[in-house]
């Protein structure tokens, strides 16, 4: 549960916070928004998870009792390997530790309504099992960070696919920004947002997700 695998060594660390980004995709702001000019925001939206949602590599996303669609976003995830407050954008690197692939498992009308009356996403986002992530490859062994494939499959069909080219904030904007409020942590996640393609899942689906040669992580969806 609450905590991160590294990829290789087998080391566990435990999670203090996972921190996530909301509207990071410009194509992502704009299916959620149809028929609206694309708004881009000019701070990283913020929300968090807790530790208790993780989901590791071979275990399930739990649809949760309640009428909700249950979406899929496939992100880069990023782990912080040294602790650090007001970090500068020359030495966010340094506090990486490495990357992986998650899945921010949303439940979608929870989060419409709470937008609609300005109440927070807490639900919606931080239940039991929707942090899906896999194991974390050193970032020593990740080339090409700001332009990797994300991929999700769903049964083997792609149904997400996007670059982290495409961030509006980049891992150095978000740790310098999130560092500002938060104390990041040795083995703290950030979920860095998905691209377009959202959509929803079903149980006794099989969802794969790929960073591109570098992490990989398989779960099922089931119903309590
Ligand atoms: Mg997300």
């Amino acid at each position: 549960m609450s905590y991160i695998c590294i990829k290789k060594s087998g080391e566990k660390i435990a999670v203090s916070k996972i921190l996530c980004v909301g509207a990071n995709y410009s194509d992502h702001i704009a299916e959620m928004n149809p028929g609206k000019p694309a708004e881009l925001p000019k701070e990283p939206v913020i929300f968090m998870k807790p530790p208790s949602a993780i989901v590791h590599d071979g275990e399930n996303i739990i649809f949760p009792d309640v009428q909700s669609e249950l979406h899929h976003e496939v992100e880069l995830i990023v782990v912080i390997g040294k602790d650090g407050k007001n970090i500068k954008a020359g030495d966010a690197d340094s506090h990486i530790l490495g990357y992986g692939i998650g899945l921010d498992m949303t439940l979608r009308d929870l989060q419409a309504e709470a937008k609609k009356k300005g109440r927070p996403w807490t639900i919606a986002k931080g239940f039991d099992t929707s942090a899906v992530i896999s194991e974390i490859a050193g970032k020593n062994e990740v080339n090409q960070v700001k332009d990797l494939p994300l991929k999700l499959f769903i049964n083997e069909t792609m149904r997400q696919e996007g670059r982290t080219s495409k961030m509006i904030f980049t891992v150095s904007d978000i740790i310098v920004y999130l560092s500002k409020f938060f104390t990041l942590c040795r083995g703290d996640v950030i979920f860095t947002g998905t691209p377009k393609g959202v959509g929803p899942v079903q149980p006794g689906d099989h969802l794969r997700a790929v960073l591109g040669e570098y992490a990989e992580v398989s779960v099922s969806v089931k119903k309590i």
